[in-house]
Formats: structure tokens, sequence, C-alpha cells
């Protein structure tokens, strides 16, 4: 958010009429005896507009301080205080060499074209290392010292000096605006850049390549008093020459799509999410890649993830509304509009073998998740499962079958699911029960059955054993078994409306 507030701040001040003449302005009423001196000390010209509070699109055009000095030779030099950053030069990572005075917005916006993402506005992420801020930190005392009883050091500097990251997005964002044919804002569209140095931080010897080593360690902040102790020759403040610049990546992506819907699935040989052991495939398919490889695929994506609300055994169809379930896409060059949605599930469901179906599919926000395992703990299923039992279906088996209300059922943990589940005991509960006769068959009938979330009903119909206590086969007084079983319900609100 807060980086937010600042990029609309910056736009703003770019929009100002008069832009122009106020940035030739404001370079002129630079005191030239201090604009001397840091040109002279190694100060590119960002970093003195910046150490001036200077704002907007002075950065952005190629910057010269010729008005004010005639040391601006000087610029050609590798910056002491901000390492070439605001210079453009840097080492890359990916060439293996140095770079000097590029023109960075335009090697960044070709490469946003070239992974052709699709975007309305982008916005800059810029991670800088900790030697930076130490640097200014230092020439701030240094100023104080050396300007500090003069009037425009009390009227300007103290108002606040502009950090080397923003005056980098004020350099980059005005002629990436341009290049990009968008605007800048914070949005799905990001481009990262990562500076890193060799020097983790200002006096400190030891040497790493990586910035996560540069995060952790504390930067310290000089505060007002101790400056005062400072050597009032002025000329220590730093700047050991800097004689490396900063290693530089960039890269650019999208934050995660998600979509949600309720998918049905057809087929007893379809496993919920892909599923080998020991090489081999369980089953042809499966729920997660027939549905998240097309979404996938018709967002150009790099991954995706799989989330449903609870799950059902690979022998298990998921009739009726479907089940909930979440599909999160990285980094997608597509923006999927509402019409793109419909067609990716039109998609889905015009397959040829018919395993699997999806149902109000959506974008959803990143709260979809939440929303999904809210609904994932809730609530009733129901199912329809065909069972044999070891004699006759009788006449009044139907009436005490569905006599049972909200029958409490103490569940061991399955035998098949030992190996992979700690042994509990849990008590759930079936909420109605009803046996529907099937034609010409005696000893087979269909049982359709309402219970709590996360009852074992294949269990609850053969009782396992004894481990699941009652049972159909202790109710009706022997022995029942399960053929097949679909879920033909799941009580949830998500994603239906
Ligand atoms: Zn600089």
């Amino acid at each position: 958010m807060e980086e937010h507030k600042q990029e609309e701040s910056m736009k703003h001040l770019g929009e100002e009429e008069g832009e122009e003449e106020s940035v030739s302005e404001s370079v002129r009423d630079l005191p030239s005896d201090a604009v001397k001196e840091l040109l002279s000390e190694g100060v590119c010209a960002r970093c003195i507009f910046r150490l001036f509070g200077l704002q907007g699109r002075v950065y952005a055009s190629s910057p010269s301080l010729s008005s004010v000095s005639s040391l601006s030779a000087t610029t050609h030099q590798l910056c002491t205080l901000c390492f070439g950053i605001l210079q453009f030069t840097y080492y890359s990572d990916d060439t293996q060499t140095l770079l000097q005075n590029q023109n960075l917005p335009l090697l960044i916006a070709d490469t946003v074209k070239r992974h052709a993402y699709q975007f309305h506005t982008f916005s800059l992420e810029v991670s800088i290392p900790p030697i930076i801020l130490s640097n200014d930190n230092s020439l701030r005392s240094y100023m104080k010292t050396k300007f500090g009883s003069q009037s425009w050091f009390q009227e300007n500097l103290h108002t606040g000096c502009i950090s080397t990251k923003d005056a980098l997005k004020f350099s980059l964002i005005y002629p990436l605006e341009n290049l990009l044919e968008c605007k800048s804002s914070m949005g799905p569209f990001r481009i990262r850049l990562t500076y890193t140095h060799t020097k983790a931080s200002k006096g400190d010897q030891n040497r790493s390549d990586s910035a996560e080593t540069c995060k952790r360690r504390k930067i310290e902040i000089p505060v007002g008093n101790s400056l005062e102790n400072d050597s009032s020759d002025g000329c220590e403040f730093l700047l050991e020459k800097a004689n490396e610049p900063c290693h530089f990546t960039f890269y650019c992506y999208r934050t995660p799509f998600y979509f949600g819907g309720r998918y049905l699935k057809y087929s007893r040989n379809v496993s919920q999410t892909c599923w080998i052991i020991d090489d081999e495939r369980m089953g042809e398919a499966s729920v997660e890649e027939i549905i998240g490889g097309k979404i996938l695929q018709a967002c150009q994506g790099d991954s995706f993830k799989f989330h449903a609300a609870g799950r059902e055994d690979i022998d298990v169809r998921m009739l009726g509304p479907g089940r909930p379930f979440l599909v999160e896409v990285q980094n997608a060059r597509h923006i999927p509009s509402e019409l793109f949605v419909k067609d990716v599930e039109r998609k889905i469901n015009n397959m040829e073998n018919k395993l699997v179906r999806v149902k109000n599919l959506k974008l959803v926000g990143s709260e979809g998740w939440d929303l999904m395992r809210e609904g994932e703990a809730e609530k009733q299923k129901q199912y329809a499962a065909l069972v044999w039992i070891s004699r006759p279906l009788k006449d009044e088996d139907f009436q005490c079958i569905s006599s049972h209300k909200d029958l409490k059922v103490l569940q061991r943990t399955p035998i098949r699911v030992l190996h992979r589940r700690s042994p509990l005991e849990r008590e759930k509960i079936i909420h109605w029960m009803k046996i529907e006769a099937i034609a010409g068959s005696s000893q087979y009938f269909l049982l359709h059955l309402c219970t709590q979330a996360g009852t074992y009903i294949k269990e609850f119909v053969h009782g396992d054993l004894g481990r699941t206590h009652p049972s159909i086969g202790s109710i009706l007084g022997c022995r029942a078994e399960i053929l097949q079983l679909d879920v033909t319900d799941i009580k949830m609100e998500c994603f239906l409306t």
C-alpha cells in the first residue's frame, strides 16, 4: 500500500502543468557550490537531484548539470553514492559483463514485450542493497556538517532527500509509461528490479554475493546527535571510491489468478489429483490435470495449483451440483476476461472423453481460498451407494433405515487408510438415510444418505470389521457390502451463485 501511494504521488507530480520549465528552474536553483562539491566527490546528477529533494520528471531525462557546473564530466564515473544504479550502470549477471549508461527503460520495455504479457498497468518493485542506504546516511551527515549553516540546507535538505529507490522509480516510470503505452499503478503485473552488491554495507568487510545475506543484516541509521561528533573536515564522509557497480537483474511476473468453480466427475477411474505410485499412474487421468491443465493452457501461465474442498476416492463419482475447487495460475501471460472464462469452461466440458465437467467457472479473488476452506469444514454431504446384503431385502427394512435421524456413529480409522492416517476414534453423524429398491433385485438396493462431512461412507456400510458402529450391516443384522458410491450433493455456499 505504501508503495502504491508513493507511485500515485509521483504520477501526480509528473502530470503537473509546466513541469518541464519547473524542472530546469529547480535544477538552476540548486546551490552551485554544493553541487560542485558533490560532483567532485563523484556523486552523479540524479543523486544530486535526490539529495536536494527534487521529484518527478527531472530524473527521466538524461541528466546534466552543465547549467550549474563545468564538472559534469564526472558523471561518467561510477557514482560514489548509488554505485551506478541511477546512472544505469551495472554488472549484468546474465551476460557477465559490465554495462555502462544503458538505456534501461528501453531494455526493460523490450523484455516485457518479448514475454508477450497482456497488461493494463504495470508496477515497479525495486530492491537495492543496504550499502546504498548506508551511503545515503553518511552523505547526509556530511552535508549537514558541511552546509548545515546555510539557509538552502535548512530549507531543503530537512524536508527530505529522495531515496535511491524512489529516484530510480522516477527515472524509469515516465519513459516506461511511454514505451509500454500504459500507466504505472499498483496492479497484478509487476516488473521486479533487483540490485545487489558484493559489499553488504559500509564498513563491513565480509563479502557477500547474496542479496539474502544483505537483507538479514541490520542497517544502522545514524541518529541526529551522533552527527555532532563527525569531524568537521567533512571529506571523510564516504566516499571510499566506488569501484564496483551493483549486480543487476530484472524480470516481470503476474500475481496469481484464481479460478473457482465446481467439478463433476463421471468416471470411477479418475483420481482427484495426479496420483502416481512407483512411477505408475493410478487411474486414467485426474481432475486436477484435466481442469488445471486446460486453464493453464488458456492463460499461458507458468504453473498452477489445484485445491478442492474435500475429496472423493478414485472409484467414487462426483455428481449433483459438484465439488467446489480453486485453480491458482502462476504468472499468466493472458488476462482472462469473462468471455474467456466461459470459453475455458466450454472447452473442458466439450472434451471427448467426458470424464470431468465444470460448472460456474469464474475468476475469484485470492479470498476464494478462504471461502473454500471455510466451506470444507462445514456441512453435509449426500451420497448414493449401491449396496448388497447377505439376505433378501424385507419390507420393514425400508422403514427401519429411514427411521434413523441424526444417528451418531463411532468410526475408528478405517483399515484401508491406517497406513497413512493415525489411529483415532471419531464420532460422525448420519443425518438421514433412505433405501431405494432396484427392480428385479432382492439383495441389491440403492442407499441414499446425508452425512456430516468427513464420514467414511464405505465403512459405514460394511462396518469395517466392527471398527465402525453402528453400520448398515449391524442395523439390518446381516452382512452388507458396498459396490459403488457416488457423491450426489455437497451443501456449500461458495462458488455456487
Ligand atoms: Zn548516483
